[in-house]
């Protein structure tokens, strides 16, 4: 008797060990079928969870918070790109360190792609404005002349960068290449409908110049809808502090546009937009550079189109427009 009952736990020992390790192998199997892709700044990694859905795994380099322009990427971080299937990043003028970890590791398995070098983003600068030497007589811009990195920022070079995305996912499988072209046509259409609408709130403005006291970002945007952009800070990034002559600049320009608010950037105290607003009596307003997000719109599951409206309703305001 007691043998018998022995045998048959034993048997339902077996029976749930094999149970279990069936689970587990389907469950890593699974895990092991997505294609595993790591971006660097958020709009990728946000384009890239659009067009793959359910059948890609993508992580974010950056951490929650981070300002992407002073990012620099951890050990971890360079495994994680060898070991992706996919690994995404703007342009070497935004990210210098991807095409340095990419050429020092021998680019891992996977394939690499420069989503910004298949667009065509480098710009004259009628519209993009630096205000380092600014005079009342006009402001040319020459400190944003060149390549601009904020490509997301017009949702029509957006839609170019999904579809690079689009065909990278198709290449490194090509197996599900219908659904990834079926999903980065249906998101195409939510940003195209993004740019349409944009178009007319920004059309009929009071003021067209977006006084920025963050780092030049928004000289695509404006381009896009036929505004001035205008900052302080020298080249594309926030890294070197504006100069008080720039500043004053700045100050000269808000005076002269009827601008009543100075718009400040994300993930970055505002301490320059607070200086030029308390000069001139202006308030402050948040314009999303969308480069990153913090830890509290993470977990809010704000995505790339969620603050671009933001930014469009903040601008709306800010410009007053009818
Ligand atoms: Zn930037």
């Amino acid at each position: 008797m007691m043998a018998i009952t022995f045998l048959f736990i034993r048997k339902r020992v077996f029976f749930i060990v094999c149970t279990l390790l069936f689970s587990f192998s389907n469950l890593y199997g699974s895990e092991e079928e997505k294609v595993r892709v790591v971006t660097s700044i958020f709009p990728l990694y946000d384009f890239a969870s659009q067009v793959g859905g359910d059948l890609v795994d993508v992580k974010m380099l950056l951490p929650p918070g981070v300002e992407a322009h002073g990012f620099s990427p951890t050990p971890h971080d360079m495994v994680d790109v060898t070991r992706a299937d996919l690994f995404l990043y703007t342009s070497n003028t935004l990210e210098p360190w991807a095409g340095t970890i990419v050429a020092a590791l021998g680019a891992g398995k996977g394939k690499v792609v420069e989503v910004g070098t298949e667009i065509l983003y480098k710009k004259d600068d009628h519209t993009a404005s630096g205000v380092e030497d600014t005079t009342d007589r006009h402001h040319e811009g020459h400190n944003h002349s060149g390549e601009d990195p904020h490509i997301w920022l017009d949702p029509r070079l957006a839609m170019k960068m999904v579809e690079v995305i689009g065909a990278a996912l198709s290449e490194v499988d090509p197996e599900h290449s219908e659904v990834y072209r079926n999903n980065s046509e249906a998101y195409t259409r939510d940003l195209d409908l993004f740019d349409i609408r944009t178009e007319q709130i920004l059309q009929n403005c009071k003021v067209r110049t977006i006084v920025s006291g963050g780092h030049f970002a928004f000289g695509s945007f404006a381009e896009r809808y036929g505004l001035t952009a205008v900052s302080p800070f020298l080249g594309y990034s926030p890294n070197a502090q504006p100069s008080p002559r720039a500043i004053a600049g700045l100050v000269k320009i808000v005076r002269k546009t009827g601008s009543t608010v100075i718009f400040h950037e994300e993930l970055v105290e505002p301490k320059v937009a607070r200086i030029v607003a308390d000069e001139t009596g202006g308030r402050l307003m948040l314009l999303h550079g969308v480069h990153n997000v913090s830890r509290e719109e993470l977990e809010r599951g704000e995505t790339y189109l969620s603050l671009m409206q933001k930014n469009v309703q903040n601008l709306k305001q800010g410009l007053q427009c009818q």
